[in-house]
């Protein structure tokens, strides 16, 4: 008995490779996705909107009640577009900075570290939503939506600016400006050029529906979008309530500080291309993620996972099963095995490359990953060209149950986001 113990454990251990190690990553820093604002260029938008809230005619003002805004009614202010394919599509690179020192000193709403400030005396005043794990193509294709967090009207828009920003600046940016009944208001921030809703300012807006999409407009360094909430007085609101920030969460579902996820897990030809800017030499660019579902026996095989909020110690689970669910390939992997400066990333992304065998049984293949306690699935198909299609239907199945798991959890608010992403 204890030596067939031995013989079966020996069998798992041959079977999962420990150290697998990606052959290249793709890590998010603070300032990947991150914008500033100066205080001439805050000034402009604030005299604008109190020129427009003046010009409003009375029975619109008269529809704002002076109520206040209810504590845990702020609903998620993105939404998939029918065009995303992924089980996520953000990551949080930065908070509000509750340090009013600066430069170097910064304290978010947990007391952590994860927002910034400059020398210039910008505190980072809003809550940074990028898009990952290929911001420039996401931006492009209009995957992610930016909808309203909490019903109001329209008190202010700015639209028409560059939008492919890559760096800090003094450009001005596309926005959507939204006053809430209690007169607190909603700034959304950086969106693309052309992108925002065509109603008015005056206009009442529901809770969920679309202001625009995800851009790089203004003082940005990428393609996120920069929620920043106003008290009357004017004051900045961090809607997220923690040990560093007392005032009451907005939230109507509470969001955790860190959750971890994975946003993409695919394959593909080659290994997919990243940009460093959305624009080279004077023209617009975008990522390459070179997806491919569909391989022969023999042919080279990249694997793709990309992340949000990954953490030291966090393991995941990999495999990739033959047609019959036998493991042909399984390995674990830990950003603590990569020795990086940080334990901790606000966005990742890994890539492994295999050889299929030239025996390669040929039908539907699944790549697999198990993480804080979710599986994630992507099929594939080899040989047959025949069962492609099958292989699609089946990926978008194993796609769509994971993320109807995700939203029975109860952890998504906005039921956009459930819907949308699945009818792709
Ligand atoms: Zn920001």
């Amino acid at each position: 008995m204890r030596r067939l113990l031995f013989f079966l454990f020996s069998g798992v251990l041959s079977s999962v490779a420990l150290a697998d190690a990606p052959t290249h990553h793709w890590l998010v820093q603070s300032d990947d996705f991150a914008d500033e604002m100066s205080p001439i260029r805050r000034a402009d938008i604030e005299r604008m909107l109190l020129r427009n809230r003046l010009l409003l005619p009375r029975h619109v003002e008269a529809m704002v009640l002076p109520a206040q805004i209810a504590p845990a009614s702020l609903q998620w202010p993105l939404a998939a577009n029918a065009n995303f394919i992924g089980f996520d599509y953000h990551g949080i690179s930065n908070f509000v900075d509750h340090d009013a020192r600066f430069p170097g000193f910064v304290t978010d709403y947990s007391c952590g570290t994860r927002s910034y400030d400059n020398a210039a005396g910008y505190n980072h005043a809003g809550t940074d939503y990028f898009l990952w794990p290929y911001p420039w193509l996401m931006m492009d294709q209009q995957q992610v939506a930016i909808v309203a967090a909490a019903p109001g009207v329209i008190v202010g828009k700015s639209d028409g600016n560059f939008d492919r920003s890559c760096a800090m600046g003094n450009a001005e940016w596309n926005a959507v400006y939204v006053q809430h009944a209690d007169n607190t208001v909603a700034w959304y921030g950086h969106m693309k050029s052309g992108s925002l809703t065509n109603k008015l300012i005056g206009a009442n807006v529901a809770a969920g529906e679309l202001l625009g999409f995800v851009g790089s407009s203004g003082s940005s360094t990428a393609p996120h979008l920069h929620f920043e909430l106003h008290a009357v007085n004017g004051d900045i609101i961090d809607p997220r309530h923690g040990q560093c920030n007392a005032s009451a969460d907005l939230w109507a579902v509470m969001q955790p500080y860190e959750e971890p996820t994975i946003n993409a897990l695919s394959t593909h030809s080659v290994e997919p291309e990243f940009v460093a800017c959305g624009v080279a030499n004077g023209q617009p660019e975008e990522e390459n993620p070179a997806y491919q579902d569909a391989f022969e026996p023999g042919a080279t095989l990249w694997v793709f996972a990309a992340y949000h909020d990954q953490r030291n110690g966090e393991i995941t689970h990999f495999s990739i099963q033959r047609p019959d669910h036998s493991i042909w390939q399984a390995w674990d992997f830990d950003l603590a095995s990569e020795g990086l400066p940080k334990p901790f990333y606000s966005g990742t992304g890994w890539d492994w490359s295999y050889v299929l065998p030239a025996d390669a049984p040929l039908g539907m293949w699944t790549l697999n990953a198990e993480f804080q306690g979710q599986t994630y699935t992507h099929a594939f198909t080899v040989g047959s060209s025949k069962s492609r299609d099958l292989a699609a239907v089946a990926a978008e199945r194993a796609r769509i149950a994971v993320l109807l798991a995700r939203c029975r959890g109860g952890n998504l608010p906005l039921s956009a986001d459930c819907i949308s992403t699945r009818h792709p």
